[in-house]
């Protein structure tokens, strides 16, 4: 379904960057002190590259392909960010993607800024040359535009290691005789790329979700041994987050893909499922499993929902219905800000993107700083480090949101004497505050450095 045909099937606003700023407007709403014009500021994307460039595929047709690099703010260092390859991108898409990574390297405290990219592309009907062709010919776009100190790419949806190894081939031969490792983030480790890079996001996913019960965010729910869990999407993020919660005793009753979706209350192997989706193409049919749809794989009752595919899935149109005690985002934007609200009011606590599925960003540094150091980590130090700022981070969000709840007629007077708005402010779930967190992080950060010129 299209990004368009969403916003008109459910009546809510869609369009990912509006939604980025409608929670990014919600939350400044709790930093009274923030100033209008610094508001205006780290809302607003630095910069968007958009290019347009051919190649001609194995059939021998010339075809255009439009990219996208939205760099959306440096202040606290490099932008960094994915590359999306899929059908559906739109330049908001793009923003959007760009300010969460703001926010999440900021609630990490990785010293990076925000960035994101995509091409609008169907992999599925293209070859792996026609995909390398896309590839080279975007970055060479792109040109100076991204760098090891400027702007540095990840993969993200339709894209991988291999991308990643044809990204910093192209840059380097763009820019010979210097170490230009550091260009692009999650490489083959052959050469350069990170131990444990591969499986962060999901692990940093695992480790956000254990804090979080062990903090108490889900009354009866202390652990995830025996817990049953539900993952909507099958690739990096989702297929690894279904092995590492199930390593854990987490028991995988329902895994989905863009084809479909599976359930099997007893429990699924998620190796097994993953061979069967390697051999045929998807979850679907797996042995001794009924077949659902994504939207039934979503109301399902189980402890833990970990949205892992795209935007949008959990709306003001089926929050009401979502029968999970916790939601882990591992996908990015997965919750609109009307689900949130009907969220936060049924008692269902989300672990937000930002913070969530920030272990993959948070090893895209460490092999960042690996490359800059010419040096390999043993995957026991990354994955140590990575768990360290995974706790230190869920801590502060978790709480930042009790300090806030706690200090709301504080909040709103101060709000008064600035002359802001009257609407009296409310308690507000993590999303909120990990960007309270965040805003004031990178708020901070600009008014150290002052305003150039
Ligand atoms: P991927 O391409 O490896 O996997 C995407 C999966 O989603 C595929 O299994 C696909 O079939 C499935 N999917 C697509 N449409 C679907 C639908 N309508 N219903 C159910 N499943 C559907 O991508 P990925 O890297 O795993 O990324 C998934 C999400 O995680 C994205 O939101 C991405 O931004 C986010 N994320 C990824 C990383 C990373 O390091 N890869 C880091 C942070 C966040």
């Amino acid at each position: 379904m299209s990004k368009e045909t969403q916003r008109q099937g459910n009546g809510e606003d869609l369009n990912p960057f509006h939604i980025a700023q409608q929670q990014f407007d919600h939350a400044s709403r709790y930093i009274p002190d923030l100033k209008a014009g610094l508001v205006d500021f780290l809302k607003a994307p630095n910069r968007m590259i958009t290019v347009e460039f051919p190649i001609e595929t194995a059939e021998g047709e010339v075809r255009n392909f439009v990219g996208y690099r939205c760099l959306h703010n440096q202040v606290r260092g490099p932008g960094k960010g994915g590359i999306r390859y899929h059908p559906d991108v739109t330049a908001d898409e793009v923003r959007a993607l760009a300010s969460w990574m703001s926010w999440k390297c900021a609630v990490l405290d990785v010293p990076f800024g925000g960035a994101k990219g995509g091409v609008i592309c169907n992999p599925k009907k293209l070859t792996k040359d026609d995909l390398r062709k896309i590839t080279r010919r975007f970055i060479s776009e792109l040109g100076d535009s991204i760098g090891p100190y400027t702007d540095i790419p990840a993969p993200d949806v339709n894209t991988n290691a291999e991308t990643m190894a044809w990204i910093y081939d192209t840059y380097d031969m763009m820019h010979k005789g210097k170490n230009n490792l550091g260009v692009v983030t999650g490489k083959p480790v052959d050469m350069g790329g990170s131990l444990g890079r591969n499986e962060a996001t999901s692990r940093g996913c695992l480790f956000c979700t254990q804090r979080a019960l062990e903090l108490g965010a889900v009354p009866g729910l202390e652990r995830l041994k025996g817990a049953t869990v539900a993952v909507q999407g099958y690739g990096n993020a989702g297929a690894i987050a279904a092995q590492l919660f199930a390593e854990k005793g987490a028991k995988i009753i329902a895994v989905s893909d863009s084809r479909g979706a599976i359930v099997n209350r007893d429990g699924l192997d998620p190796d097994a499922v993953l061979e069967h989706k390697k051999k045929t193409g998807s979850v679907v049919d797996f042995p001794d499993t009924k077949k659902i749809s994504n939207d039934e794989l979503l109301t399902l009752e189980c402890d833990v929902l970990i949205p892992a595919a795209l935007e949008n899935v959990i709306r003001g149109d089926n929050a009401a219905e979502i029968n999970a005690k916790v939601i882990a985002e591992a996908a990015n934007g997965p919750t609109t800000p009307a689900a949130d609200t009907i969220l936060l009011e049924r008692g269902i606590p989300v672990l937000p993107d930002i913070l969530a599925n920030a272990g993959g960003v948070t090893v895209s540094y460490f092999e960042w700083v690996q490359n800059n150091e010419n040096e390999q980590w043993e995957e026991d130090e990354v994955n140590g480090k990575m768990r360290a700022k995974m706790i230190k981070s869920t801590d502060a969000v978790v709480s930042t949101q009790k300090q806030i709840n706690d200090s709301l007629e504080v909040l709103d007077a101060a709000r008064k004497k600035r002359g802001l708005d009257g609407a009296p402010l409310t308690r507000i779930d993590l999303r909120t505050a990990a960007y309270v967190l965040a805003i004031g992080r990178v708020a901070d950060v600009t008014l150290q450095r002052g305003i150039w010129p």
